[in-house]
Parts: structure tokens; sequence; C-alpha cells
């Protein structure tokens, strides 16, 4: 029986991209034989015609591969999107990309490769950071290690969500519905064996990124507290030094001032002390904050994402 395999390409105002995207796929995977296809693209609230043209593309396309086209309600964002498909896929794998071609078709081959000797997550991760800006690349770095440090969990660094997941960990990554979403963590999270293949990430096709610096930084802080509890750990650490620290001073302040008499310098000092303790206590109750208010977007338990339509493509 044949190899099915699943494309899924999450879709953000990608008019320009789409005819780009499916010319390299046909061109790729009519060379790969022995496997059968299916595009899925998740339409995330487009306001452009990424839509019509998904469906266009598929139309056209339809000699080398079945699709479905999931039409979004309004823009979720590229987690839900890429839930939203991993719903829908019902194949031996699943190979995630990007419709800007930042995440080349011609490394599909090598992906394939590693799973059938037997690896069931095949991340693609780029060779360098060179085309990212100072700012970025320090920042990712710092990050990486971070979250390491915090979570325990081993995710490839440099790696964007392009990568190929066998059936056995879509299934495992279905059962996680939590609304915020950090995909890195659930693939590390999944466990199985992994391999991390590298490549030149070349730059966007067309179009603009839509993850700005902002939207980065957000998502950064989801992954590190989604995946660890440390943060909140520290502060019982540091009130504990603190503590200790404050205990001593006390006492020889006591002292000093039963052997010398009595003397009140010091302004400098406590200014300085109910300054500092009064940031320290600031940000301990701002990570506390973001523990509590993710707790209460999951209690809702609301759905991840609302489908508004959606349309199957047969083989022809
Ligand atoms: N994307 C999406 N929903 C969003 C933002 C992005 O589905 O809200 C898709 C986008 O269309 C693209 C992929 O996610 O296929 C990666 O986005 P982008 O290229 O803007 O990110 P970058 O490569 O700059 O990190
Ligand atoms: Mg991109």
């Amino acid at each position: 029986m044949n190899t099915r395999i699943d494309l899924l390409v999450p879709c953000f105002n990608e008019e320009e991209c789409l005819p780009r995207l499916f010319d390299r796929l046909r061109q790729v995977c009519s060379e790969i034989k022995g496997i059968s296809w299916k595009v899925i693209i998740v339409n995330d609230g487009s306001s452009d015609n990424t839509l019509r043209i998904s469906k266009d593309q598929l139309r056209l396309n339809g000699h080398w591969c079945e699709g479905i086209v999931i039409n979004f309600s309004r823009n979720f964002g590229k987690e839900a999107a890429l839930i939203a498909g991993l719903d829908q896929c019902n194949n031996d794998a699943c190979i995630i990309m990007d419709a800007d071609l930042q995440d080349p078709p011609e490394l599909l081959p090598e992906l394939i490769q590693n799973w059938q000797d037997g690896y069931k997550v095949v991340s693609a991760a780029r060779k360098s950071r060179t085309n990212d800006g100072y700012l970025k690349r320090i920042t990712a770095k710092n990050f990486y290690k971070f979250f390491q440090a915090t979570s325990k969990l081993e995710i490839s660094q440099n790696a964007s969500d392009f990568r190929l997941l066998d059936r056995q960990v879509i299934e495992a990554i279905r059962q996680c519905r939590e609304s915020i979403r950090f995909s890195k963590g659930f693939f590390a999270w999944a466990g199985f064996k992994q391999i991390t293949v590298y490549f030149k990430r070349p730059e966007r096709e067309a179009g603009t990124t839509k993850w700005g610096g902002w939207k980065l930084w957000n998502y950064a802080l989801d992954g590190i507290f989604n995946y660890s509890t440390s943060p909140l750990r520290i502060w019982t650490y540091l009130g504990l030094t603190i503590t200790t620290i404050s205990f001593l001073l006390a006492i020889k302040t006591v002292f000093s001032a039963l052997i010398g008499g009595v003397n009140v310098p010091g302004y400098a000092s406590i200014f300085t002390a109910v300054t500092f303790l009064g940031g320290v206590q600031l940000i301990g109750i701002g990570i506390l904050g973001e523990y509590l208010g993710r707790a209460y977007v999951e209690s809702k338990r609301r759905p991840i994402y609302i489908i508004e339509s959606m349309q199957v493509f047969e083989d022809k």
C-alpha cells in the first residue's frame, strides 16, 4: 500500500505565496515515488484572497494531491491553525510547513528519508541566523537557554515549525487541548525518537512576516510559562535569602545600638531597601499574575478555533 503524507500549511494573508508554493510542491512531490499526498490549507482569517486562491490551487493540482481547505471564522493565530490541521490529519505522517517558502519543499525527501529510517519527529532547523538582526539572534539564543534550564524539555535550537510528525506523534499532540499553545514544546514533550536536519533558511518569497517583536516576546513567554513552574519557585528562594540577610542586619543593628549607643544614620540604605523590595514584590506579583491569567483562560475551556467552512478536494 502507498505511504500517505499530509502537508499542513497554515495561511494568514498568503495570496501571493500560495501559487509559488504549489508550483514548488508539485515539482518536488511528483518526483518522490510511492507516496500519495494531501495538502491541508488552514485559512486563518485572512483578509485577502487566500481562501479563493487555495481552493483554485487545489483544483489545479488535483492530479498529484488531494486537499482540504479549512476556513476559520477569524484569525485565531498560527498555533490554532496548526492544531486544526493536525485534527484533520488521518494519514501516516504530516509535514508542517509555512506558506511563504521559507521552509523549502526541496527538503521534503530528506525529512521523509529520516522518517522511513525510524525517526518519529524530524525537525528542520536553520543552519545559522545570519538573516536575523543582532537583537533577534541574542534574544532567540537566550530564550532557548532559559527554556531548557526551566523546563527540562529538549527543544531543537533554531528549529521552526517545519517538521515531519509520525501518526503516533500527531495523536499525542492532538490530546493537548490547551488554548495557550506553544507547539515547539509539544513536539519535545511528546517524546519518541527525534532528529534534526539543517538547512539554509531563505527569505520570505512575498508578503510580510506576521511575527513582530512584541508578538515573538509574548510567544516566548507562553513557551516558558506553559512548560515550567520554576519562575514561581524563584520567589521562595529569593524571599528566604532576603529574609536571612535582613535578619542578620537586624542583629548587627541591635548590637551596635547596645554597644555604641543609639545611632540612626542611613536614609540612603532605607530608601534603597524599600524601593528595591517594592520592585522585587511587584515582579513576584507579575509572575503570579502570568500563571493566574493562564489558569483563568484555560479554565474557560473555550474551543481553540472555530471553523466557518471546510472543503475537501479529492484526487482526480
Ligand atoms: N500564520 C498564520 N496565522 C497567523 C500568523 C501566521 O497561519 O496569525 C502563518 C503564515 O501565513 C505562515 C506561517 O504562519 O504560513 C509563518 O508566518 P510568518 O512567515 O509570518 O512567520 P516568520 O516566518 O516570519 O516567523
Ligand atoms: Mg515566514
